[in-house]
């Protein structure tokens, strides 16, 4: 198991957490969320929000004040 499995994996467990749902078919489609999205950027102090890119529509996180797509690195201000 590597280093960026475990990562990953708990990534997935967080989101899990959060949803708080013993759905299951909630539980899959978050799972699948978490395989098909790109690693947030560490969490900051105002936690992480993210929207969809207006270029390429893949995932931006927010970073400090400004959207930045993990795609295709386009940036956005807030
Ligand atoms: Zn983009």
């Amino acid at each position: 198991m590597t280093h960026f499995a475990d990562e990953a994996r708990s990534r997935t467990a967080r989101l899990l957490r959060m949803a708080a749902t013993h759905d299951e078919r909630t539980r899959a489609r978050i799972v699948e969320y978490a395989a098909s999205t790109p690693d947030p950027p560490l969490m900051g102090p105002h936690g992480i929000h993210t929207t969809g890119c207006s270029h390429c529509r893949q995932t931006m996180w927010m970073q400090r004040d400004l959207w930045v797509c993990s795609s295709c690195g386009r940036m956005e201000d807030v």
